[in-house]
């Protein structure tokens, strides 16, 4: 057996195991899971180096998760905008398709928690059917991100079929591949895995990590073997309060990121989803740690921060405030040190 699968394999789901190897309260931990499943692989828990860390907080359920009456259990809508099961369409020209709703492990902040664990299927193949032929006849789509959960779960014949059928579909441009594995179960990358991706270029993988202590050698031997087969790297991060809602972290997760030569891309300000409601970061704090980043790091270390709106509202860009006035064609511009310059715009 491959080493991923045998990791994959042997997760620790239960909170008597968890509770002997961390030393948690097993009842609470028992209270917690029965309602919101829990996934931790052996490489990721090997990844905690005290109680309470950025990497136990991601993971280990917590009676906070039990204990929310605010946020939606969808609060993206996303089954309002799912034209075929398993395929969410916000914009006219992208598709996402969830092919299965495994993960290498269950992050505790998930927006799609009300699926993880509870429903661990592939997507059939009946839907899956269903989503090329919707996505051939549909000429406007051209870019397709499969995700999940992780698509990455899945075996990589399953995953060669995806990109082979969806590459003879002549307007699809794009394919992106969202997966955590590098972050989180590193081993998955495996040299015959970057062959296959290599085979379809050009493939796009956004990847998650959310904190530098999961910038292991593992993690930088796979995202070096994905770049050297010329796969563009992006990660998406998200900002968590307790795990990451600081520029220092932020900044030296970011430059660690660009170390291994996946681009910051996109910082999420976190969903308002019931059981993760903890983990939110106010958009005033998300705005001023941006702030203490822009022009204290290389632009390339810098992700977009974006909201995603609820009820599918889709994603908007947030950016600290530079421009503080305008008089006629001319601004008043703070820069990054809060210095004030004038800007006359074209007249
Ligand atoms: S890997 Fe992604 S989809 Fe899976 S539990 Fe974590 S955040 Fe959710």
């Amino acid at each position: 057996m491959e080493e991923w699968k045998e990791i994959l394999a042997n997760c620790v789901t239960d909170a008597e195991t968890l509770s002997k190897l961390l030393r948690v309260d097993r009842k609470k931990l028992d209270k917690v899971v029965s309602k919101y499943p829990m996934g931790i692989n052996r490489y990721y828990l090997s990844l905690i180096k005290k109680k309470g860390d950025p990497i136990w907080k991601q993971c280990v359920p917590d009676v906070l998760e039990t204990k929310q009456r605010l946020g939606r259990s969808d609060p993206l809508k996303e089954k309002k905008y799912s034209p075929v099961e398993g395929m969410v369409q916000r914009y006219k020209d992208r598709v996402l398709l969830a092919v299965s709703d495994m993960c290498a492990g269950y992050c505790r902040f998930c927006t799609r928690k009300r699926h993880m664990g509870i429903k661990e299927a592939v997507l059939h193949e009946r839907y899956v059917q269903k989503a090329f032929r919707y996505i051939a006849s549909h000429k406007a789509i051209r870019d397709v991100i499969i995700s999940g959960g992780d698509p990455l779960t899945l075996d990589d014949e399953r995953i060669e079929y995806y990109l082979r059928t969806l590459r003879k579909i002549k307007h699809v441009e794009i394919i992106r591949i969202h997966s955590r594995m590098p972050c989180v179960l590193p081993q998955r990358i495996t040299p015959k895995l970057c062959a296959i991706l290599k085979k379809y270029a050009p493939i796009y993988f956004n990847t998650h990590f959310n904190h530098y202590q999961e910038i292991t050698k593992e993690s930088r031997r796979a995202c070096n073997l994905l770049a050297d087969s010329g796969i563009v790297m992006g990660n998406q991060t998200v900002l968590l309060a307790g795990v990451n809602d600081d520029a220092k972290t932020l900044k030296k997760l970011f430059e660690g990121l660009l170390m291994m030569r996946v681009r910051p891309y996109y910082l999420y300000v976190p969903d308002a989803v019931r059981g993760a409601y903890h983990f939110r970061v106010s958009i005033a704090k998300a705005r001023r740690i941006m702030r203490e980043l822009i022009g204290y790091t290389s632009g390339l270390a810098i992700p977009r921060l974006v909201l995603d709106l609820k009820h599918g509202g889709g994603k908007v860009p947030l950016l600290p405030k530079y421009i503080t006035k305008r008089k006629g064609k001319r601004y008043i511009v703070k820069n990054f040190e809060n210095k004030t310059f004038y800007y006359a715009d074209v007249a």
